[in-house]
């Protein structure tokens, strides 16, 4: 029989990468320490914005966050069809808006960018925001209307993910903590917290966040993953509230989902692997978006939590061969993990099944990284 390929983590970059390569004919086994789909994936707000994002000096992965946008479409229809789940992908587009003179020039500042760019973006008054989605409050002043920029529900995405990589066929052990990683060009190989080992013709690093805490690495260094805090609000939609569209201000921003959750985001903190929700927190997000969207006032709270973007030390993800034989790495995601699911995973299926980096993932290679790790960043 033929070795799995073995993936370390399931959260939407391994599930998603699982899926595709059994898509590709080639078995797959997904190890995840707990249930899959249960790590930060389930905490992200879903957006899927590259035009919104983009960055000044971060044009290589604009193009990266544009294909894996323009790969989204068939991959939920792919997924929802295996798994029999909807994803709820929506297309409504997202209204980037501002309420004061410095958050105006701010937007200004970017729609010009993004017109240079070639991005098919609009300026809108404050009152034509307010006619493509009423519940933009009256201080809102100015806008940039995204009609591309799109977005998913990640927690239905994740069920579906899972039901989808087992539908096809794949190995699934949840419950099972990764301890080591044992490189080799013939048969790569895991040992898990047990003292298991599972031999795969190719392993590959999922996890997150944890990616680096993986033992067994040198002489390679392990992916330079850190976390960054993100504090979220989750309120219930009731009618007449019934916001549309993804609306970014200066201080939060408010994802609606079909099924009535309006995910409210987020913070951004250097706190380690500290997870706790604090009154701070959650007073910045609520006054953000009660700002820009006022009729948030009356909705109930659902749930408050904190998630941890795994970024590295460029912020740009991680993704290919690493210097250890037989070990692909895929993580390093930070903001756009649910956004770049689909690139990642069929750029690392191409990888797999022909030995070859492809374009997309090339200037994203662990290989930039393995140099000596500066402490004070990594
Ligand atoms: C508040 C917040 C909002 C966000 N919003 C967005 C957004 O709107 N759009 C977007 O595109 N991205 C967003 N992100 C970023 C996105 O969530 C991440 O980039 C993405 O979830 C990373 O996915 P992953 O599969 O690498 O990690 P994870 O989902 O964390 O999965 C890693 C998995 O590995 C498992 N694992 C860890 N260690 C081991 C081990 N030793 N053995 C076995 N299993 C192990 C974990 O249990 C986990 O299931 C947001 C993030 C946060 C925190």
């Amino acid at each position: 029989m033929v070795d799995p390929v073995i993936i370390v983590g399931g959260g939407v970059i391994g599930l998603a990468t699982g899926f595709e390569l059994l898509r590709a004919g080639i078995p797959t086994t997904i190890l995840d320490r707990n249930r899959a789909g249960r790590g930060t994936s389930w905490l992200a707000a879903g957006m899927l914005a590259p035009d919104t994002e983009i960055g000044f000096e971060e044009l290589e992965l604009y193009d990266l966050n544009r294909e894996s946008l323009r790969r989204w479409p068939e991959f939920a229809t792919a997924v929802e069809a295996a798994s029999g789940r909807d994803v709820d992908y929506r297309d409504d587009g997202t209204l980037i808006v501002a309420d004061d003179p410095d958050s105006t020039k701010r937007i200004r500042r970017l729609y010009e960018f993004q017109k240079e760019q070639g991005l098919d973006v609009d300026w809108l008054t404050g009152d034509e925001a307010r006619d493509r989605e009423p519940f933009v409050g009256p201080r809102v002043s100015a806008a940039i209307w995204v009609e591309s920029d799109h977005q998913v529900d990640n927690r239905l995405l994740l069920d579906a993910l899972r039901e989808a990589f087992l539908a096809e066929g794949g190995t699934l052990r949840e419950d099972t903590p990764v301890e080591r990683i044992h490189p080799d060009d013939e048969a790569p190989a895991v040992v898990t917290e047990e003292g298991e080992q599972i031999q795969g013709r190719d392993v590959v690093i999922a996890a997150g966040v944890w990616s680096r805490q993986l033992d067994g690495l040198a002489p390679a260094a392990p992916p330079p993953v850190r976390p960054v805090k993100g504090q979220m609000i989750q309120l219930r939609m009731k009618l007449p509230f019934d916001l549309q569209h993804v609306i970014r201000g200066p201080d939060a921003y408010l994802a609606p989902k079909s099924n009535g959750r309006l995910v409210i985001g987020a913070t951004s903190e250097e706190m380690g692997f500290d997870t706790e929700v604090t009154a701070g927190g959650l007073y910045d997000l609520l006054e953000g978006a009660w700002e820009i969207v006022p009729g948030v006032y009356d909705l109930a709270v659902d749930d408050t939590w904190a998630g941890l973007r795994p970024a590295s030390r460029d912020h740009a993800p991680i993704v290919g061969r690493s210097g250890a034989p037989g070990v692909i790495v895929a993580t390093g995601h930070y903001r756009h993990g649910i956004l770049l699911s689909p690139v990642t995973a069929q750029e690392v299926t191409r990888l797999v099944q022909t030995g070859e980096t492809s374009r997309w993932i090339e200037p994203f290679s662990p290989a930039r990284f393995s140099g000596p790790i500066p402490e004070s960043t990594a």
